[in-house]
């Protein structure tokens, strides 16, 4: 198994590539997804971060493609957003790890 996608808690994302993946005939499992939503101001080891992992390593090319472009960001989305609970957050953040908010779109 490779692991292709690994997020902090963008737990729907991952779900989204899943089910991607799989569309294509890709098996892959999620794991770890107990490991997001913890608590403001834990820190989660990047072990225990939700991950996405291919079975088969001969097609994670195929796979990382994929995840690539549905996770590629417009230069927009590389700026840092504000949540409505007012806590700043850096693009990478899928939502405010302080209240649980998903980013905007747009
Ligand atoms: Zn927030």
């Amino acid at each position: 198994m490779k692991s292709v996608f690994t997020t902090l808690n963008d737990v729907p994302l991952l779900n989204r590539l899943k089910e991607a993946l799989e569309l294509k005939g890709i098996a892959c499992i999620a794991r770890n997804l107990n490991g997001a939503g913890a608590a403001a101001g834990e820190v989660v080891p990047i072990l225990l971060w939700p991950e996405l992992l291919v079975m088969n390593p001969l097609r994670y090319d195929e796979a990382k493609a994929i995840v690539d472009e549905i996770t590629s960001f417009s230069p927009r989305d590389a700026a840092p957003w504000k949540c409505g609970c007012g806590e700043e957050l850096d693009s990478v953040f899928g939502a405010c790890w302080n209240c649980g908010s998903a980013k905007p779109e747009g």
